[in-house]
Order: C-alpha cells, then structure tokens, then sequence
C-alpha cells in the first residue's frame, strides 16, 4: 500500500484504489497526534474499501433511498473511527472531531456528538478489557 496526499483538498479523502490517502492543507497546521489519529481514520476506509462499496451502492440504485444511503455511509465512518481507536488514536481522534464545527463533513458523516459518544463506548470498552 502506498499514500499520496494531495495537500489542495479541502477535506481527507481515502481513494478509490484501495491505495490512497488524501490530506486537505489543514492538516499542516494540526497537531502530530490529531493528524496520526485523522490518517488512521482514513486508512481504516481504505482497508475496509469504503469507497469501493459507496461506488457498488451507486450501481446498484442504493441511492435512490436517500436515507438508507446516508446511514450506510455514516456507519462508514463509525467503523473507520473505531478502526483509528483500535489503532490507538483514540484520544487524539476525541480531541480532533471535538475541534471540528457540528456539521463537519456533512450529512455522509455522522453528527458529532454521535461520533464523539461512540469513540467514549470503544475507549471506555477497551479499560475494561484491560489486564
Ligand atoms: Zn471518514
């Protein structure tokens, strides 16, 4: 696997290829943690080939339901935070998404209160679980 990142974009952004990871330019000015924790999140659609999916899921009519489409790509984004959290980025990535505006990413992305809410279930799942 390789990456590219593309620092013109204005928001992440994992490829099509299975291969690549894409930056906007806000990334420069991140924290090293947050941008770890934002990398993990978009490598986690990458291996779960996300977007491949979303592009099966517009052959196939899915978007004609408006609604069911907006709830599979949001549970996208649930599985490449847990994914991030999984890798250890957990409490950048709480810090990173806490940063960000409430409607951050649009309706493809769930609201943040609902990311921040998981991400505290996966954290807190893992404490326990602990030796
Ligand atoms: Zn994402």
């Amino acid at each position: 696997m390789f990456w590219r990142i593309y620092w013109k974009l204005v928001n992440p952004y994992a490829g099509v290829s299975g291969s690549e990871v894409m930056l906007g330019p806000g990334a420069k000015h991140l924290p090293v943690d947050e941008l770890a924790a934002m990398i993990a999140h978009e490598h986690g659609h990458v291996l779960m080939r996300h977007a491949r999916q979303r592009i099966v899921w517009l052959l196939t009519g899915k978007w004609l339901r408006p609604q069911r489409w907006l709830r599979m790509c949001q549970e996208q984004e649930f599985q490449a935070d847990r994914y991030a959290v999984l890798q250890g980025h957990g409490v950048a990535l709480l810090r990173f998404i806490r940063k960000r505006s409430p409607e951050y990413g649009g309706p493809f992305h769930p609201p943040r209160h609902q990311r921040l809410a998981r991400i505290h279930q996966i954290l807190s799942n893992i404490q326990e679980n602990a030796p």
